[in-house]
C-alpha cells in the first residue's frame, strides 16, 4: 500500500468528475514539522502555534516566534501554498509549565484559546506582531480559535489594528491585508453563521471541540466516550448549516480537526460543498486515494440521507457502504 500511496504523490486529489479538493496538513510540533516538507499537497492549514508555547521556557518573544513560522513556510514548500497560523489556544486540556492557569471546576467551558489571549493583551499582541512581520509578502493567514460571540472577534479586531498602528508607526514591513478566519468550535458560532460570515473571511471547522460541545461529552473522558462522536447527526448537521451558511456569503470553509481526515468523514464533507480539508500528513495519501476513486455527482447524493439520520449508526452505514471497495 506504501507503494501504491508514493504513486499519488504528484496526482491532484481530483475526483473522478474533476472536483478538486484541496488538501492540507496540521501541525503540531517540530515531528509534523519534519513530515510536512514530504507532502503538504496546498500548505499548512492548521498550524497548532501552541507547540511553540509548550516547548519553550517563557512565552516566547516576538523574534522567536518569527523564526518559526519563517521555518515552517519554508519547510512546507513556500510561494504557492498558503500557512494557516492559529493563534495561541492553551486552556483545557493543554497547559504551559511557566504558567499557572486559574482553578476552573470546568476547564473545557473556561477560560481558552482566543478567550484567553483577549485577556492577556501583551501576550496577544507579541504573537500578531510576529505573525504580521513573517506574512509580508507571504501567503499567511490567522485563525482564531474558541470563538464564541462576535465582540470576541471585535475585540481581536481592535488589537490586531493597534498593534498593526504600532508597526507603522516604527516602520516595520508587514502584511496590512492579512486574512482572518476563525475556528468553529462552539455551536454558538454555527447558530450565528450567518453573523460571523459577514465579518470574517474563512472558517475552519475544529470537529474535535465542536463535537465536544454539541453532544456536551469530553473528547478527554473514557466515561462518555461512547458519547463522544463525530458522526452524530448534530453534528454533521451543525457542518452543513455552518457550510451552507458561509457560502451564502461566499466564504471558504474548511475542516481541521480529526475528522478532517477521516474517509468516511472526508465523504460527507463534501456532499456539504466542503472542498478544503486538513489533516496529519500521513493521512493525506489515503485521503486522495479515497477523493481520486470517487465522483462528485455521487458523493452529493449522499447529502439528504445524512442529514435524516437518527444517528450515527445510520450515518455509518451510509458512508461504509459508499465507501465499499473505495480505499
Ligand atoms: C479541534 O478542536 O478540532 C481542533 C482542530 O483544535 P484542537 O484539536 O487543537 O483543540
Ligand atoms: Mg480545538
Amino acid at each position: 500500500q506504501t507503494k501504491e500511496y508514493e504513486k499519488l504523490r504528484d496526482l491532484p486529489a481530483e475526483t473522478m468528475d474533476g472536483e478538486r479538493i484541496n488538501l492540507y496538513v496540521n501541525v503540531g510540533g517540530n515531528l509534523d514539522l519534519e513530515e510536512i516538507g514530504k507532502q503538504c499537497p496546498e500548505g499548512v492549514g492548521l498550524l497548532r502555534s501552541e507547540f511553540i508555547y509548550i516547548d519553550s521556557e517563557f512565552f516566547p518573544s516576538e523574534e522567536k516566534q518569527m523564526e518559526i513560522y519563517e521555518r515552517v513556510y519554508k519547510q512546507m514548500g513556500g510561494d504557492g501554498k498558503s500557512l494557516t497560523i492559529r493563534t495561541l489556544d492553551i486552556g483545557a486540556d493543554k497547559n504551559l509549565d511557566y504558567y499557572e492557569m486559574p482553578e476552573e471546576i470546568n476547564p473545557s467551558l473556561g477560560l481558552r484559546g482566543l478567550r484567553f489571549t483577549l485577556a492577556h493583551e501583551s501576550i496577544f499582541k507579541d504573537q500578531l506582531r510576529a505573525i504580521l512581520r513573517v506574512a509580508h509578502g507571504k501567503n499567511i493567514k490567522i485563525m482564531y480559535p474558541m470563538v464564541t460571540n462576535l465582540w470576541e472577534l471585535e475585540a481581536a479586531e481592535e488589537i490586531l489594528n493597534d498593534v498593526k498602528a504600532e508597526l507603522r508607526a516604527e516602520g516595520k514591513t508587514f502584511k496590512e491585508d492579512i486574512e482572518i478566519g476563525i475556528m468553529v468550535e462552539v455551536p454558538s458560532v454555527v447558530l450565528l453563521a450567518d453573523v460571523f460570515a459577514q465579518k470574517v473571511d474563512f472558517f475552519s471547522i475544529g470537529t474535535n471541540d465542536l463535537t465536544q460541545y454539541i453532544l456536551a461529552a469530553d473528547r478527554q473522558s473514557s466515561e462518555v466516550a461512547n458519547l463522544y462522536d463525530g458522526y452524530d447527526p448534530a453534528v454533521l448537521r451543525a457542518i452543513n448549516m455552518l457550510s451552507e451558511a458561509a457560502a451564502k456569503y461566499g466564504k471558504k470553509v474548511s475542516v481541521c480537526g480529526e475528522m478532517g481526515g477521516d474517509p468516511m468523514a472526508i465523504l460527507a464533507f463534501m456532499s456539504f460543498g466542503i472542498f478544503d480539508l486538513s489533516m496529519l500528513s500521513a493521512f493525506v495519501p489515503r485521503a486522495k486515494s479515497i477523493i481520486r476513486n470517487v465522483s462528485l455527482e455521487e458523493v452529493r447524493k449522499l447529502k439528504d440521507e445524512l442529514l435524516a439520520s437518527k444517528d450515527s449508526e445510520e450515518v455509518r452505514e451510509i458512508l461504509k457502504r459508499s465507501l465499499r471497495g473505495k480505499l
